[in-house]
């Protein structure tokens, strides 16, 4: 019975590309994840996945904000050296974004999963269509974001509505990324959802991508800049990372896109300076 009705039209699609030599580890990987099913299939999953995930990826920057005073050479790395993350700032921080998850994620995915239930194909997808997928799904999001944020600085009253919410922090610090009005949370939130969806990824594909989106926007928000920092590794200034998106927190002016560069080098929004030359802004 199960083998009628499990490989749904999307699960064909990169079921197809998946091939018996690299599909092997993806699809260990994949019998893994499935033999969680009860998890995966709960209600609860998906604004329990966003919500570890998110807190996992900000924890490590958090200890770097407390060592960042008692440790000198951790500073090197500081975008802005001066700049402090308190305690009380992190608690604000952590009780909006709990409560933006229980008050406004939790119940749209409640809805979601009951109108939209999760469904498990047995194949996975090859490592070449995850890589393309989760590429695809970033810079498809990259370009909305990119549009969306322009929008709402050009327009005062968006700004004022829906954005100025998440630019209550100049210095940017990684639990602040999260940090945002309602209508920005679900905005990015629906691009998110959306993308997997309108790219006919595999359910692995499209829980990576949002542990790739989430991670790369904390990173973005982290405040450091280290040799391995993601800007630095992926050639030709193709992309911005925290110093990118730092410059934007301190001018509101430039750097509109999240991850990529090309979206403000061709609106000529882009802005690759160092930080002691902000006062030209
Ligand atoms: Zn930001
Ligand atoms: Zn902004």
């Amino acid at each position: 019975m199960s083998r009628q009705r499990i490989p749904s039209v999307p699960v064909q699609r990169c079921g197809r590309m998946t091939d018996a030599e690299s599909g092997h580890f993806m699809q260990a990987a994949w019998d893994a994840v499935k033999g969680r099913r009860g998890l995966l299939q709960s209600a609860f999953f998906p604004v329990g996945f966003s919500l570890t995930v998110y807190l996992s990826c900000c924890l490590p920057y958090l200890c770097l904000d407390w060592l960042c005073p008692r440790v000198a050479l951790l500073r090197r790395f500081k975008i802005l050296p001066h700049s402090k993350v308190t305690r009380a700032l992190v608690w604000r921080c952590f009780c909006k974004i709990v409560s933006n998850h229980v008050c406004l994620v939790f119940p749209l995915s409640l809805v979601h999963w009951y109108w939209n239930p999760i469904t498990l194909p047995p194949l996975a997808p090859g490592v070449p269509s995850v890589a393309a997928g989760v590429l695809a799904c970033l810079l498809l999001f990259d370009t909305q974001y990119f549009f969306w944020h322009l929008l709402h600085h050009k327009a005062p009253w968006l700004y004022h509505f829906a954005h100025r919410e998440h630019h209550l922090h100049t210095a940017t610090f990684s639990l602040m990324t999260e940090d945002t009005g309602a209508w920005e949370l679900l905005s990015l939130g629906f691009f998110s959802t959306l993308n997997a969806a309108l790219l006919g990824c595999h359910p692995l594909t499209q829980m990576l991508f949002f542990v790739a989106n989430i991670y790369l926007s904390v990173e973005a928000h982290s405040g450091y800049d280290f040799p391995w920092s993601p800007h630095r590794l992926v050639p030709f200034g193709l992309y911005g990372g925290a110093r990118h998106h730092s410059l934007h927190h301190i001018s509101l002016k430039v750097n509109y896109a999240p991850y990529f560069t090309h979206w403000d080098r061709l609106l000529g929004t882009l802005r690759t300076d160092d930080m002691n030359k902000q006062k030209r802004l």
